[in-house]
C-alpha cells in the first residue's frame, strides 16, 4: 500500500489508507489508546481499540518519537471530538495495522513546546531533534517560501541567478576573512567570500545586466547576537541604474513578499519613508531607526530607507576608512572632491540601507565604475599603489574594458526573516547555526585535522597552538 500524507487523509473518509511518521504523543482515554502521529505535513489522531488485541498490546509499547507506519480506516470524529484547530480535526484514523519502523530513545528535551525554555547549546547539539518542533519547522518552511518568492520575483524582472566562487580572494567588507590553505600552491591561501561583491560587479562588466544570488557569506567576526560566521544574503546587482531604480524594484519586492507570504502583517507606510543619515542621527540617535507608531502591535512592519551616509570615517590611527563599501560611488555632486581627494569628511556616498523595525536588513549602493574613482577611494584609505594593484588590480583592469554604470544591494536574509517571524535572533531561522563563539556543537567543528593533512599543506602549528597541546595530552593518556 502506498503511503499518503497526513494532510491528505480527510480526502479518504470511509477508505483505508497508510500513513507513516513520528509518534507525537501516546494518550489513553479509558480503554481506548490514541497516538497523535506527525509527519512532514501535519498531525493525525489515530485510535486503537481493545478489540484488536494484538495491535492494542503492540501499541502499548510504543513511545514518543518512534517512527511507525499505520494502516487504518479514515472515519469522521464524533461531533464533540472535532478539533477545529488542525486540518485533520474532523477525522481520525482507526488503526488496523502498525509497523514499528524505528525505535527512539527518550529525547534530551521536549519537542512539543516552542523550545525557548531549553538551553540553546543543548538544542544545537541535538539540532536534528530541535528542528522537529513545530516552530522550527514553520521557520524553515517560511524561509524556503521567502527564498522561492525572491527567485520567482527576480526571474520575472529579468534577473538571472549566477553562482560565484566560495574559494576566492579576500573582499574587504570590513570584517576578518576566513582563509583556506592551498595544497597545490603551498604557502598561498584562498579567502572565503565576505560577500560576492567583486564577482557581481565583474558580472556587470561581463554584460549580465541583472544578476542575483542566494549567496553564502563568511565573516570571521567576534560574537554578536545578530551575527553568524556564515550567513545568507540575497545579493543582487543591476546595470544602467541610479539609486532610485534599485530602491524602487527592491521596495516592490519587499511589499509583495509581505502581502503574499505574511498577509496578517501590515506595512506602516508605502512608499517606504526615506531618511538621510543626518536626519536619522539627529531625530532618532541611530542610523537604523525603529519607526513603528505602535510597538505593541506585533504585525506592524515599518520599513524605511536610510541614505546619504558619509563615505569615509576616521579609522584606527590617523587614516580614513570606508563606512560601508569601498566599491560605492559618491553622490554625483561629490565626485570631484573624491577624485581630488579633498573635503573627505564631507563626501556623501550613494549607499542606501533598508531598515525594518529597527533592524538593518539590507544595504547597497551605486558603484564606482570608473577606475580612477575606485583608485581614489583606496588612496584616501592610505593604500599604496602596489597594494592597490595587488589587491584590486583585477577590478581596475576590468573597468578599463567598458564597465556599465551599475549598482545593487544585498539583504541579510536571516535578519529579514527573524523580524518577519518575530524571532529573537537569527539562529532561530538557520537550520544548523553556530554558537556565539562559532562552534558547530552537533558536528563538533572546528576540529583538529590529521597531521598528514597539515603536512600536505606544508603547515606547521606553532607550539603555542592549543590544538597541539590537546593532541599531546590525548596521546600521553593513551600510553
Ligand atoms: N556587498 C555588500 C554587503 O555585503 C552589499 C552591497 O553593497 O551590495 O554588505
Amino acid at each position: 500500500m502506498k503511503r499518503i500524507l497526513i494532510t491528505e487523509t480527510p480526502n479518504y473518509i470511509g477508505g483505508k489508507v497508510k500513513v507513516s511518521g513520528w509518534v507525537n504523543v501516546v494518550r489513553s482515554h479509558g480503554k481506548i489508546l490514541f497516538i497523535d502521529l506527525r509527519d512532514g505535513s501535519g498531525i493525525l489522531q489515530v485510535v486503537f481499540l481493545p478489540q484488536e488485541a494484538d495491535l492494542y498490546n503492540l501499541v502499548k509499547e510504543v513511545k514518543p518519537e518512534w517512527v511507525v507506519g499505520i494502516v487504518g480506516e479514515v472515519v469522521k470524529r464524533p461531533a464533540n471530538m472535532v478539533n477545529p484547530k488542525i486540518p485533520t480535526g474532523q477525522i481520525e484514523l482507526v488503526a488496523k495495522e502498525l509497523k514499528v519502523l524505528s525505535k527512539a530513545e527518550t529525547p534530551p528535551f521536549a519537542i512539543d513546546t516552542d523550545g525557548y525554555e531549553i538551553n540553546e547549546e543543548k538544542r544545537m547539539q541535538y539540532r536534528y531533534l530541535d528542528l522537529r518542533r513545530e516552530r522550527m519547522q514553520r521557520n524553515l518552511k517560511m524561509r524556503h517560501k521567502v527564498i522561492q518568492f525572491m527567485r520567482d520575483f527576480l526571474t520575472k524582472e529579468r534577473f538571472i541567478e549566477i553562482e560565484t566562487p566560495i574559494l576566492t580572494k579576500s573582499t574587504p567588507e570590513g570584517a576578518r576573512d576566513f582563509i583556506v590553505p592551498s595544497r597545490l600552491q603551498p604557502g598561498t591561501f584562498f579567502a572565503l567570500p565576505q560577500s560576492p561583491q567583486q564577482y557581481k560587479q565583474l558580472l556587470q562588466v561581463a554584460g549580465f545586466e541583472r544578476y542575483f544570488q542566494i549567496a553564502r557569506c563568511f565573516r570571521d567576526e567576534d560574537p554578536r547576537a545578530d551575527r553568524q560566521a556564515e550567513f545568507t544574503q540575497l545579493d543582487l546587482e543591476m546595470s544602467f541604474v541610479d539609486r532610485e531604480d534599485v530602491m524602487e524594484i527592491n521596495e516592490k519586492m519587499l511589499i509583495e513578499i509581505v502581502k503574499r507570504l505574511f498577509p496578517t502583517k501590515q506595512i506602516q507606510q508605502i512608499p517606504f519613508p526615506k531618511i538621510t543619515h543626518q536626519e536619522a542621527m539627529e531625530k532618532y540617535g541611530t542610523d537604523r531607526p525603529d519607526l513603528r507608531s505602535d510597538l505593541s502591535n506585533n504585525n506592524l512592519l515599518a520599513f524605511c530607507w536610510v541614505t546619504d551616509f558619509p563615505f569615509f570615517e576616521k579609522g584606527e590611527g590617523s587614516g580614513w576608512t570606508f563606512t560601508h563599501n569601498p566599491f560605492s560611488a559618491p553622490k554625483p555632486e561629490y565626485m570631484d572632491d573624491l577624485l581630488k581627494q579633498k573635503n573627505i569628511s564631507k563626501i556623501l556616498t550613494t549607499q542606501y540601507d533598508i531598515v525594518l523595525n529597527g533592524a538593518e536588513i539590507g544595504g547597497g549602493s551605486i558603484r564606482n565604475h570608473r577606475p580612477e574613482a575606485l583608485e581614489a577611494v583606496f588612496e584616501i584609505m592610505g593604500y599604496k599603489k602596489d597594494r592597490i594593484k595587488k589587491n584590486f588590480g583585477h577590478m581596475l583592469q576590468a573597468f578599463k574594458y567598458g564597465a556599465p554604470p551599475h549598482g545593487g544591494i544585498a539583504y541579510g536574509l536571516e535578519r529579514f526573516l527573524s523580524v518577519l517571524l518575530q524571532e529573537p535572533n537569527i539562529r532561530e531561522v538557520i537550520a544548523f547555526p553556530k554558537t556565539g563563539d562559532s562552534k558547530d556543537l552537533m558536528m563538533d567543528a572546528p576540529a583538529e585535522v590529521d597531521p598528514k593533512q597539515l603536512k600536505e599543506l606544508q603547515i606547521q602549528l606553532s607550539a603555542k597552538a592549543p590544538g597541539k597541546f590537546i593532541k599531546k595530552a590525548k596521546i600521553q593518556k593513551k600510553k
